[in-house]
């Protein structure tokens, strides 16, 4: 008999993956797993198709494309104020995802301390223990999602290698305003650590407010590895293109992982995202203004259903608790039960925690189609509300 890694046999199959299945299963509306129903912009795809069949379709320069790295750079420029040495400060990997798992395994040594702000997006703990890093996990609870400062600053200790900060926030919708972030880089200074900043929803901020990456602290720019995906970005999920930016010795530490995992990224996906990445702001602002749009949308009929819904300022996802609709089982019950009854998928919020605490709130993805919004809506009133 073949032993599994005790680690990761000590997870299931991703809740992700489960949920979909389910919605599938039940013909149900899914706002489960984040995605868009719809395609991102056609011109990149079609840059993509082109280069597919023009090529390069061999192994591409291990740390990503020229032009996307060039790409990298620019936008951190454009975007941020941020000076980036694209040839030492930049790598392209298959998603944000394979970044944070080179940036656990390039960074860490077994034992290192990892800061590590929960509600968690689903990969962060499994794959940092798998590194060896061990977690110092710091809860924020619904429905304020407020940042406990004492306790944060009780996690660090001199074993402290690592913060790994997810803004704007999955599934929470928090985007950590310029004071909460000047109190963590003040933190990651004192403990002489380093920052993983997974940013990939940097570009789906509302209301007005603008997203500061922590590397723009002071202090930080030789500290943090800046994560981005253009699975976000430009709404193509399926494409798993993820780019960081760091100092030179962070990068070529996670390229040293990078190279023993996927070694490259599919080169023509490389060149659409840098074109993309190009884009004028209207791109940019336009993507921001529909998913505000759709937030608005969903959160009216998620309220006139019943839910208390919780404020989101950035991301793709609304939190509800379901409490005020009188069902009394947990999030997983709660989720199975909309599904199958009422023909709505969300995603149970306590997947998202160590040991499932933080039981009545469910997240709902709003990146759809209005009229699917609409008809999740009125299937939700209907069931809800009778
Ligand atoms: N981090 C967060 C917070 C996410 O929500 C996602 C979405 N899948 C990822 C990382 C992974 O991004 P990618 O699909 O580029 O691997
Ligand atoms: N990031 C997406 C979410 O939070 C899905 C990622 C995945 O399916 N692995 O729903």
């Amino acid at each position: 008999m073949v032993t599994p890694n005790g680690i990761l046999s000590e997870y299931g199959t991703t809740i992700f993956s489960v949920m979909s299945a389910l919605a599938v299963e039940h013909g149900a509306i899914n706002l489960g797993q984040g995605f868009p129903d719809q395609d991102g912009p056609e011109d990149l795809r079609r840059l993509a198709a082109e280069a597919i069949i023009a090529g390069p379709n061999q192994y591409p320069l291990m740390p990503g494309v020229a032009e996307l790295r060039q790409a990298v750079a620019a936008h951190n420029r454009r975007f941020y104020g941020l000076e980036v040495d694209w040839q030492t400060e930049v790598m392209v990997a298959s998603g944000a995802t394979e970044v944070l798992a080179g940036a656990f395994l390039g960074l860490l040594d077994p034992g290192d301390e990892v800061v590590m702000i929960e509600p968690l997006y689903d990969s962060y703990l499994p794959m940092v223990r798998r590194a060896g890093g061990v977690p110092r996990l710091v809860r924020l609870a619904p429905p304020h999602w407020t940042l406990p400062r004492d306790e944060l600053a009780a996690a660090f200790s001199p074993r402290t290698k690592m913060l790994l900060l997810n803004s704007p926030h999955n599934p929470a919708g928090k985007v950590f305003d310029a004071d909460d972030l000047a109190f963590l880089a003040d933190l990651v200074v004192r403990h002489d650590a380093v920052a993983v900043c997974d940013e990939v929803y940097e570009h789906l901020v509302f209301d007005g407010r603008a997203h500061r990456p922590l590397m723009t602290f002071p202090g930080m720019r030789g500290r943090c590895v800046r994560i981005g995906s253009a699975g976000k970005t430009f709404s193509m999920t399926g494409w798993k293109v993820g780019y960081a930016t760091g100092a030179p010795d962070l990068i070529a530490a996670l390229c040293k992982a990078h190279q023993f995992t996927t070694f490259t990224t599919v080169p023509a996906l490389q060149l659409a995202v840098a074109a993309g990445l190009g884009k004028e702001d209207a791109y940019f602002d336009t993507l921001a203004a529909e998913q505000q749009a759709k937030r608005d949308r969903l959160a009216a009929s998620l309220a006139r259903a019943g839910f208390d819904v919780l404020p989101t300022a950035g991301t793709y996802f609304l939190t509800a608790g379901f409490r005020p609709l009188g069902f009394d089982g947990d999030d997983v019950a709660f989720c199975r039960h909309m599904t199958i009854d009422a023909g709505v998928t969300a995603m149970p919020v306590s997947a998202f925690f160590q040991g499932g605490a933080v039981r009545d709130y469910v997240r709902f993805c709003f990146c759809k189609r209005d009229q699917v919004l609409d008809a999740a809506g009125e299937r939700l009133e209907r069931f809800f509300k009778g």
